[in-house]
C-alpha cells in the first residue's frame, strides 16, 4: 500500500528517509519502503532532525504529543524496514554522538520481551542491547527459566530484548523526556510486531515509557500490569542489581511472577 503524504511527512519529521514507494520496489514486502535488513544500512540521510519542542504548542507535553502520530506513520513497517528506519534515524540529537543504533535482539516471535532503558558504552560499540556484565547477569537469570535471547530457538523459550532508547546518551546520562518521546514509536512498533505474551520492563525509563508512571519501581513491582492488553511485570535493571545485591531476590521473584503469568495465560 503506498504511503500517504501524511505518513511520509511524519517519517521525514522524525528524520527518517523514505527510499522508495512499495509499488515501485517489487522485492520489498508490502508496506516496506526501506531496504531489507540483509543489506547494509544506508548512510544517514542528510535530512533535518525532528521539529524542536518549541514548534509544538506549549500546552502539549512532548512525551504525550509525539508518539501517537509517529507510531501511526510507522504502522506499515515490517521488521527489516523498522530496523532500517532506526538505523537511519536522526529524530533527536543522540544521532550525532552514537557509534551505531541498538535496535534489538532475539526471536521475532518470542513469547517474552525484555524492555530496558538506553544503550551503554558496550551496547553502543556492539550494536546489541544488554551486553557486558549487566547483560551477562540478565542472560543467567533468563537461563534459569530455560529462556534465551537466541533468535533460532522455540518462540515459547525465546526472549526478544530491546531498549526504550535506540541510541546511547553521551556519558550514559539520563535520557531527556524529548528523546524518550521521539524514540518511543520504534518500541511501540516492535511490540506490535512481536506480540509478546509477557513484557518485562527493566528500569525507571522503561517503566515510565510503558506505564506512564513516575512511581518508584519498588512500588510497581510484585503485580501484573497491562500494556496494550499485554501482561507487564516491572523489575529492577540488571545494572542496578550488580550494585545492589539484596535486590536480586526480588528480581528473581519478578521473573517467577512473569513465568507464572505466561503459563497461566497459556493454560486458559
Ligand atoms: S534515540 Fe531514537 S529518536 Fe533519537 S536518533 Fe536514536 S533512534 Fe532516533
Amino acid at each position: 500500500m503506498p504511503w500517504t503524504e501524511r505518513q511520509q511527512a511524519l517519517l521525514q519529521a522524525m528524520g527518517l528517509r523514505v527510499w522508495a514507494e512499495p509499488d515501485r520496489e517489487p522485492a520489498a514486502e508490502a508496506g516496506s519502503v526501506l531496504p531489507p535488513a540483509s543489506e547494509p544500512a544506508p548512510p544517514a540521510a542528510p535530512v533535518p532532525a525532528a521539529p524542536p519542542a518549541r514548534a509544538r504548542p506549549v500546552s502539549s507535553p512532548p512525551a504525550r504529543a509525539a508518539a501517537p502520530a509517529v507510531a501511526s506513520a510507522l504502522a506499515g513497517l515490517d521488521w527489516p524496514a523498522l530496523r532500517s528506519a532506526v538505523a537511519g534515524c536522526q529524530a533527536c540529537s543522540l544521532c550525532s554522538s552514537r557509534t551505531q543504533t541498538v535496535f534489538g535482539v532475539g526471536h521475532p516471535q518470542a513469547h517474552w520481551m525484555v524492555v530496558g532503558e538506553a544503550p551503554g558504552e558496550n551496547e553502543d560499540l556492539q550494536g546489541e542491547p544488554f551486553v557486558g556484565a549487566a547483560g551477562q547477569l540478565l542472560d543467567r537469570m533468563l537461563a534459569a527459566l530455560q529462556l534465551s535471547r537466541a533468535a533460532d530457538g522455540p518462540p515459547e523459550r525465546s526472549v526478544y530484548i530491546a531498549n526504550t532508547l535506540k541510541c546511547r546518551p553521551p556519558r550514559n546520562r539520563n535520557p531527556s523526556a524529548e528523546e524518550l518521546a521521539q524514540c518511543e514509536p520504534f518500541l511501540v512498533r516492535q511490540i506490535e510486531l512481536l506480540q509478546p505474551r509477557i513484557i518485562l520492563a527493566m528500569g525507571r525509563f522503561a517503566v515510565q515509557t510503558l506505564l506512564r508512571s513516575d512511581e518508584p519501581i519498588g512500588r510497581l513491582r510484585g503485580r501484573v500490569h497491562r500494556y496494550q492488553g499485554v501482561p507487564l511485570v516491572v523489575t529492577y535493571h540488571p545494572a542496578y542489581l550488580l550494585r545492589s545485591l539484596p535486590e536480586k531476590a526480588k528480581a528473581w521473584d519478578d521473573l517467577c511472577l512473569a513465568a507464572e503469568t505466561v503459563e497461566g495465560s497459556a493454560a486458559v
